[in-house]
């Protein structure tokens, strides 16, 4: 643990290794309703308990046939038809053939269907195939998609859209999901006032709850967000343990930077076990992560952009972990830069850039203006991190960078 005293800033993936070792996933879960289940951490394992699709069934309408009886051109004789929801019942024999259709069960006997462009009809009863068949041609093979018992998805698992039409195709109308996290989200600062009422002097508008809270609640939070507390020592501590009372997570943004009063500090290590750290990281590196009585503590840095970059690439992790959801590998691709990014050596670089093609097809990548981490206009109009090694020194035009695509939660 390196704490604020300490020489030297925190490597960030060191710190997010130590962060999420102090993080225990929490065990409350709840049974949703399937057409609710889209976005919702998965916490049992599911296995299939039939095979989809149940039956071979027809990919095509044409006729269902026994591939060794049209080896040649050759006539058939219709015996019946096997329709979607209504099979066949009978079975197909030396010399016959029935008429299917597209997702209709394969009626017994046979093993192929013929599409029906590639028939003729010479008289009623009387199917006159043109060319030999391939045997299993045309044919969906019982559990081509799913095995009976085959592992769906395991405890951990974020649903998406596919997932809860695949859970339907199994007969699940309902999953036992994690709990949404409960997060209490405060501001801290006298100078912030919220929008809606009018700035006095040396007064700015409130921004972080709302950035920070829409990214959480588009994460699957609920959140209360409990406004702006003044820097005060008794306010803080009646916020933080009303918010603890309430909430498995309490965040702050602002108030837990070195110089900034240190009662944050001390209130907050009077309430629980808290750690300061001060991260190799731009924009960023104040941030507190802790316990309270009966919540986990975050203290995200004031900066509107740190706040919401250090969110994404650290807290958010860590409440993946607390829901038990399983990890997530952010998108990051090589992209040329197509302009000079100004850094120094010392800290990750997290820049906000625009991604697009090059004219030879390549991907390349401009910074979004203003790089400092209070002008939040440069992360509104990004579409991309350009992630800048800690070592990393000033970028010139046409050297390899890494980007980092901005995912659902970020757009
Ligand atoms: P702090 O971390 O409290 O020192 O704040 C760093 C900077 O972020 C200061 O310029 C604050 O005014 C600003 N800031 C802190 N909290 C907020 C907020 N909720 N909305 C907008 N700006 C903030
Ligand atoms: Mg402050």
């Amino acid at each position: 643990m390196i704490s604020c005293e300490a020489p030297g800033l925190a490597p960030v993936d060191q710190a997010l290794a130590t962060l999420l070792a102090g993080i225990v996933p929490q065990q409350r879960t709840e049974r949703v309703a399937l057409a609710d289940a889209a976005g919702r951490i998965l916490a049992e394992t599911i296995s299939s308990p039939m095979n989809v699709p149940p039956a071979a069934n027809s990919a095509m309408d044409g006729y269902a046939i026994r591939a060794a009886d049209v080896q040649q051109a050759t006539e058939l004789t219709l015996i019946g038809r096997s329709m979607a929801g209504h099979p066949f019942d009978g079975c197909v024999s030396a010399g016959e053939c029935v008429r299917i259709m597209t997702g209709a069960v394969m009626p017994a006997g046979a093993d192929t269907v013929v599409m029906q462009e590639n028939v003729t009809l010479p008289q009623e009863g009387t199917v006159a195939f043109a060319q030999a068949a391939k045997g299993g041609d045309n044919v969906r093979a019982a559990g081509e998609d799913i095995r009976h018992g085959q592992v769906l998805f395991s405890a951990g698992r974020r649903l998406r859209a596919a997932d809860t039409g695949l859970l339907a195709s199994i007969g699940i109308d309902s999953v036992m999901v994690s709990a949404r996290l409960r997060v209490a989200l405060l501001a801290t600062g006298d100078e912030l006032v919220e929008p809606g009422s009018p700035l006095a002097d040396g007064q700015i508008y409130q921004s972080n709850s709302f950035g920070v809270g829409a990214l959480l609640r588009r994460f699957g939070c609920e959140v209360t967000s409990m406004g702006t507390i003044e820097d005060c020592e008794a306010a803080l501590r009646d916020a933080f343990q009303r918010a603890d009372a309430l909430a498995d997570v309490v965040l702050t943004t602002g108030g837990v930077s070195v110089g900034e009063a240190d009662y944050t500090r001390d209130v907050l290590e009077s309430l629980g076990r808290m750690d300061f750290w001060r991260l190799a990281i731009k924009p960023g590196k104040p941030f507190a992560c802790g316990r309270l009585r009966s919540s986990l503590f975050i203290g995200l840095p004031g900066n509107p952009v740190s706040a919401l970059v250090t969110l994404h690439q650290l807290a958010l992790p860590m409440l993946r972990k607390l829901q038990g959801e399983e990890a997530v590998q952010p998108v990051r691709l090589p992209a040329k830069a197509a302009a000079m990014l100004r850094k120094r050596p010392g800290r990750l670089d997290l820049q906000r850039g625009i991604w697009s093609l090059a004219d030879d097809g390549g991907v390349q990548v401009i910074p979004t203006g203003g790089q400092s981490s209070g002008v939040l206009s440069s992360l509104s109009e990004a579409n991309c991190f350009i992630v800048l090694e800690q070592e990393r020194g000033r970028v010139e035009p046409g050297e390899t960078v890494t980007i980092e695509l901005f995912d659902g939660l970020l757009l």
